[in-house]
């Protein structure tokens, strides 16, 4: 089957998959099962890349970025650009894709794949102007930005083909070249991404090779490559940067979160309920930025607590590529036994279940309930740490001051919100929470214009906006002296 025809008829999971190297499709010598989260049932073989395979990848970058590198600025979005109409074109396909490994209901795979294109041709019109800073009789001082070189991004499971577009959007408009390696649990939309976009670039501007956490390593590791862009979690990415402190890469760490929601006593409980439900469980919970401890006010803690009950029975949860599915499974068999360890701690510790708590693992696939946890204690399992599933805990506040430090009381600080009816209160509140992205009365509000990244553990640098870009620059001052001619 062409691909064209694959496009036609949505996504053919049985494709024979091949990575691109230097503009080629390229098996592998061994392969890796891929599942449907949803069925627990093999959808697909990835290719396993060997080592050899990265350097082939790495060398074809490297000799591509020679050209790509002096590619007028203007060719460089323009491509980018057209890499975002492509996704638009082959849509169906990527969302049939994301849905089959991902799990993730329709909702979710078109604001991830359109959102993808949406970005591409946003990043496509940024560019970092060069600075004047001295331009007298005497002397002359510019800064200008110069692309790095290869880069390597490694991508995680939950949203497979954004976070990627995330790193070759502007590593590309830059100037660098690429290899991709996407995480072993959702690689067919980053293959794909790769295959379909090829005659739009230059061979080995951008490669994907598919493998496990050993290839990571080995692309953290790689001496030709100049910076890693990574998304995963905190643990990995301390790896990553240990790793990449033997060549002094540059790094971009986008890591975990455990973002807090505060909630004032002047809020709507019917109104506010099905928002905060969403900030916490949009993606089924596995999302970095998912409001994982809902602080609410003591005197409105109760009417919020049963609205969110309330709104939590209307969602269903099942199969992505049912239409009436709101929430879909656990990616993944090692995420489920992760997150089934929250439950089990609130179950010993006995904790009180507003809602869920029981797992009911005679279903197929990776499946929890949503679950609503009343005010367990603050240095409970499940307010200290990640669960990255649909576990969220309740909890009681009172004194300002006090849920500000319970806030902040955390290794990470990638976002959190404040939600209330007074305008002073929750911007007073906002500004004083440790975190990349602090929202008002909204979540989850993205754009490639506006910097996204993480304070303390929860990362390093930022992506989007014009300072994403720089992260995948270095600045040169060239300064000239008129004074005198030599
Ligand atoms: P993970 O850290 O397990 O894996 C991420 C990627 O790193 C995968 O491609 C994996 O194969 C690779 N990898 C694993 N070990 C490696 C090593 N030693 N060296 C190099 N690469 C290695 O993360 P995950 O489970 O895929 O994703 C979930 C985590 O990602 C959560 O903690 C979540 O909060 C975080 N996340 C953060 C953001 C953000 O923007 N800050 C966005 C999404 C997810």
């Amino acid at each position: 089957m062409t691909l064209t025809e694959v496009t036609r008829t949505a996504a053919n999971f049985d494709d024979s998959w091949t990575m691109t190297i230097d503009g080629r499709q390229v098996a592998a010598d061994t392969t890796f099962p891929v599942y449907n989260p949803a069925t627990g049932e093999v959808i697909a073989q990835a290719p396993d890349a060997t080592l050899a395979q990265l350097d082939d990848a790495v060398a074809a970058a490297a000799r591509a970025f020679v050209g790509w590198s002096a590619t007028p600025i203007a060719e460089r979005q323009a491509a980018v650009a057209a890499i975002g109409d492509r996704i638009d074109e082959h849509a169906e396909e990527l969302m049939a894709l994301l849905t089959g490994e991902q799990g993730k209901p329709r909702a979710g795979a078109e604001w991830e794949v359109y959102g993808s294109a949406i970005w591409c041709r946003e990043i496509a019109t940024q560019r970092l102007e060069m600075e004047t800073l001295v331009d007298d009789g005497e002397r002359r001082v510019v800064t200008r930005y110069t692309p790095l070189g290869v880069v390597g991004a490694i991508t995680p499971w939950n949203f497979p083909i954004l976070l990627a577009i995330w790193k070759i959007a502007p590593a590309l408009v830059a100037g660098n070249t690429i290899v991709v390696k996407p995480s072993p649990f959702t690689p067919l939309t980053s293959l794909k991404l790769a295959e379909i976009v090829q005659d739009l670039l230059p061979p080995g501007v951008f490669n994907v090779v598919t493998g496990g956490d050993e290839l990571g390593k080995a692309i953290s590791a790689h001496p030709d490559i100049a910076k890693i862009a990574f998304t995963g979690s905190t643990e990995t990415g301390r790896h990553v940067m240990a790793s990449a402190a033997a060549t002094i890469k540059r790094v971009t760490l986008e890591l975990g979160g455990n973002d807090p929601a505060i909630v004032l006593s002047d809020v709507d409980p019917a109104e506010v309920a099905p928002k905060l439900f969403w900030a916490a469980f949009q993606n089924n919970a596995q999302f970095c930025n998912a409001s994982k401890r809902l602080y609410i006010h003591e005197d409105v803690y109760d009417a919020v607590r049963d609205e969110l009950v309330a709104f939590a029975r209307t969602v269903k949860v099942g199969n992505g590529a049912e239409a009436d599915t709101d929430l879909g499974p656990i990616q993944n068999a090692p995420q489920f036994e992760k997150v089934k360890e929250f439950f089990t701690d609130c179950h010993a510790k006995g904790h009180t279940f507003a809602l869920g708590g029981e797992i009911d693992e005679s279903q197929e696939g990776w499946f929890v309930p949503v679950t609503l946890v009343d005010n367990p204690p603050e240095d409970s399992k499940l307010v200290t740490e990640e669960p990255f599933g649909p576990i969220l805990p309740l909890l009681k506040w009172r004194d300002e001051n006090d849920v500000i430090a319970r806030a902040n009381d955390t290794i990470w600080g990638l976002g959190a919100s404040v939600w209330g009816r007074d305008d002073k209160a929750t911007e007073r509140i906002a500004r004083q929470i440790e975190a990349g992205t602090v929202w008002i009365n909204e979540v989850h509000q993205y754009s490639p214009h506006q910097a996204f990244g993480g304070h303390k553990q929860s990362g390093i640098g930022c992506e989007n906006s014009l300072h994403g870009l720089y992260e995948y620059t270095n600045w040169q001052t060239i300064t000239r002296d008129r004074s005198n001619a030599v």
